[in-house]
């Protein structure tokens, strides 16, 4: 197909000759990006066979494109260097060379205004060779592990069915009381069997064990910051600076030098926690690159996938130096196509969206649409804000404040979040949990799952004054993430001289509310065994004596784990803390009148969502002394209370006035 276009190509530059001084010097110059030829078929940059391989790289501006063919990932120079043709019509340049390239690497150059613009693995590299800096041709096929055909991710009824764990992959498995054979790998998460020193579960045995339904890796995309040819450095990143969109991390893999080998192994995490019943969530950041001037899109397009000021220069949403433009065609395009590609190749479960509010509303929209029609189980979320404001209409962001102009997404909720343990900004400054009045309604508007409820006081709630949801399934409910104090070095933080005792009650406190919330909740990993980050807020770059979970905690709390545990169950089994559905929230959530600060209960009643329980009523004190509750009168079973849970009872208690013991919560039903 290739070869006839590039034959027609040929033909007609030889007939446009006499107006062109020759058919790679054709230059249209455009008023702006909007008029940029675009592509209409994938963006896909190399199309291998055995037979021949095709190259095609969008590049509307460029005066020449060369293609350049490698035997090494990484250092020579290149066997042979050819030039593509240009197609005016989309903006391409294209070529095909007729040998079997299998095992070969590639980078474009770019020449504009008679400046070359440097190697670069073009945007939209699926394999590459060690840092990501060359392209490589490889038989994908031949990277998927036994069975892939077949391998597929969890039904999901409903998001409100979700329990996310956040996990990098080196905090998972590096320590060695994990267990675990491949630390720091993407392997890790494929080995059965491994144990603490104690014999408890780790690993994919402990993902099982505890419940979650849905892993949310930290970005495992190809990122910049951690040099893959000298992995025995150790050095640690979260990777929040991409190089390589559709490509997977190369340190993760056990030889970041043979382009497949990460390929596979991704596949081989995904397929392991698939059959584990378990969903592989991505974090995405297509919101910034790490490069701006040597980056992939400004070594191809210059200027067209950032946001710029008045002034000319870069927008900075992102804090990190630039902003990329979803509002701009070929952006969106590229963003739709790289989740897709992510679905269909590596069978991911769902996005998790860095920075979502630079990127626009309609973008997130076709992303969500497009994604849907792949995979109806796809869940989308992501942070609905920026580091500073996007050179964009603000109503026109996927920010917080827009969520219901995004049925479907979901948003983190600071709101909850701060709500319980303090603003992200003031590490010291404590709320609900160290017995701070005053955050009861934001603790309230968590629970709701931020959508209109007539018993909240939206005027009274942090950071927003009206319901931001539709639905409850667009709000993320947690108290802590990989960019914080975890929840123990946080309650260290803000209550002087507080207890062991007094730390595992109110994280178990927290966490209650967030499980039994009408949102999707999301736990950071290590927490259900209280781990700690030595008080480190943002660890980013933190060795792993800061970062790798110590499961040797799993003995030592296993007290907490089994709380958080339970405290799964109890909501999986339990569809009246999920009902997923604003009307039968508003309908079936009573708050309950309380007395004083720092107390707040409501009543699912009715069977709610179809539960087998009646009334269920949820209660959490935050207050260093036992609470008085008025409930309605009769008899109640208790299945929650002073850091204990049993679903089939921990005893009985009878209406009207019930007690609710320091720092804790209580859950009881009829
Ligand atoms: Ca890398």
């Amino acid at each position: 197909m290739n070869h006839i276009k590039n034959s027609i190509l040929a033909f007609i530059c030889l007939l446009s000759a006499a107006m062109f001084v020759s058919c790679t010097h054709q230059k249209r110059e455009f008023s702006s990006y909007d008029q940029y030829p675009t592509r209409t078929d994938d963006l896909v940059e190399m199309v291998y066979t055995p037979q021949s391989t095709s190259f095609a790289l969008w590049a509307p501006t460029a005066d020449e494109v060369r293609l350049m063919l490698f035997d090494e990932g990484t250092g020579g120079h290149p066997y042979e260097t050819v030039p593509m043709k240009q197609n005016t019509q989309d903006g391409t340049w294209r070529i095909t060379i007729d040998k079997n390239l299998v095992g070969k690497f590639y980078t474009f150059n770019v020449k504009i205004n008679d400046k070359w613009q440097g190697d670069t693995p073009g945007i939209n590299a699926r394999a590459v060779g060690v840092n990501g800096k060359r392209a490589a041709i490889i038989d994908m096929k031949a990277t998927n592990p036994a069975g892939w055909d077949n391998d597929k991710g969890p039904a999901v009824k409903s998001p409100a069915d979700i329990v996310l764990y956040e996990v990098h992959h080196r905090d998972f498995s590096i320590d060695s009381t994990s267990g675990i054979k491949n630390k720091g790998k993407y392997l890790a998460m494929t080995e059965k069997g491994t144990r603490n020193p104690d014999n408890l579960p780790t690993g994919i045995d402990h993902l099982k064990d505890l419940g979650v339904t849905h892993v949310h890796i930290l970005p495992s995309y190809d990122y910049a910051s951690i040099d893959e040819s000298k992995l025995e450095e150790n050095k640690y990143n979260w990777g929040y600076d991409p190089q390589n969109y559709n490509v997977p991390e190369g340190s993760y893999s056990t030889n970041p030098a043979d382009p497949a080998v990460r390929i596979n192994e991704f596949k081989q995490m995904v397929q392991a926690l698939h059959n584990e019943g378990i969903g592989v969530v991505l974090d995405v950041v297509y919101n910034h690159t790490f490069n701006t001037e040597d980056s992939n899109f400004e070594r191809t397009v210059p200027g067209y996938f950032y946001r710029h000021k008045a002034d000319g220069t870069l927008a900075n949403g992102s804090g990190c130096g630039n902003e990329t433009a979803s509002d701009r065609e070929m952006m969106r395009k590229y963003m739709i196509e790289s989740v897709l590609y992510w679905m269909n190749e590596y069978h991911i479960d769902g996005f998790r969206f860095d920075l979502m509010g630079i990127h626009d509303i309609e973008t997130m929209n076709a992303i969500q649409e497009a994604a849907k029609a792949v995979n109806p189980n796809v869940f989308i979320y992501g942070e609905g804000w920026a580091a500073e404001a996007p050179i964009y209409p603000a109503d026109s962001l996927a920010m917080k404040a827009n969520a219901y102009k995004m049925p479907g997404i979901a948003v983190f909720s600071d709101e909850l979040r701060d709500g319980l343990r303090g603003p992200f900004n003031n590490d010291k400054q404590a709320a609900f949990l160290a017995g701070v009045p005053g955050e009861e309604e934001s603790v309230k508007f968590g629970i709701v799952g931020a959508i209109n409820h007539p018993q909240i006081n939206y005027a009274s709630v942090n950071y927003t004054d009206t319901a931001w949801a539709a639905e409850p399934t667009q709000m993320i409910s947690y108290i802590s993430c990989h960019d914080d104090m975890c929840v123990v070095d946080r309650l260290k933080e803000t209550v002087p001289g507080i207890t062991p005792d007094q730390i595992a009650r109110l994280d178990k406190l927290g966490q209650t509310v967030v499980f039994t919330s009408q949102g999707v909740p999301f736990i950071y990993a290590g927490e259900e065994v209280l781990r700690d980050k030595k008080g480190v807020h943002n660890s980013y770059i933190s060795p792993d004596s800061i970062n790798a979970i110590d499961w040797s905690r799993k003995t030592q709390n296993k007290d907490a784990y089994d709380y958080y545990k339970n405290l799964i169950a109890l909501r999986k089994a339990h569809p009246a803390f999920r009902m997923g559905n604003a009307e039968m929230v508003r309908q079936y959530l009573e708050f309950l009148p309380v007395e004083g600060d720092n107390l707040v209960a409501y009543m699912l009643k009715d069977n709610a969502n179809g539960d087998s329980w009646k009334d269920i009523i949820v209660a959490f004190n935050g207050r260093n002394t036992a609470a008085q509750l008025q409930v309605p009168a009769g008899k109640y079973t208790v299945v929650c209370r002073d850091g204990q849970i049993n679903q089939s009872g921990l005893g009985t208690v009878y209406g009207p006035e019930v007690t609710i013991p320091a720092q804790s919560a209580l859950i009881i039903h009829n």
